[in-house]
């Protein structure tokens, strides 16, 4: 008798399993209020890095940074540096 007992609670514990997953699976369905909403004026940082027009990027000497960094290199030869903004003219000499 006491065999029995164990085999219906393990039947019992089994059917238990078996509902139990579609339910939870069904309470904790993702229903999307957590996302964030979408944010607009989003510019792809593929058109944001895009030089423009007859610019280039190249390594050259910042002097607010005494360093070298990444510039973004304008038609009127002076530069401006990618990591603190800084714009050099022109006749500033290139290290
Ligand atoms: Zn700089």
């Amino acid at each position: 008798m006491n065999e029995w007992n164990i085999a219906l609670g393990a039947l019992v514990l089994l059917l238990s399993l078996a509902a139990g997953a579609p339910l939870s699976r069904w309470y904790f369905a993702p229903t999307g209020s957590h996302r964030t909403a979408p944010v607009d004026n989003v510019v792809p940082l593929e058109a944001f890095m895009r030089p423009q027009a007859a610019e280039t990027n190249d390594v050259g000497w910042c002097p607010a940074e005494q360093a070298e960094r990444l510039h973004a290199y304008h038609p009127d030869k002076s530069r401006t540096c990618w990591t603190c903004r800084t714009v050099t003219p022109a006749g500033v000499p290139r290290v």
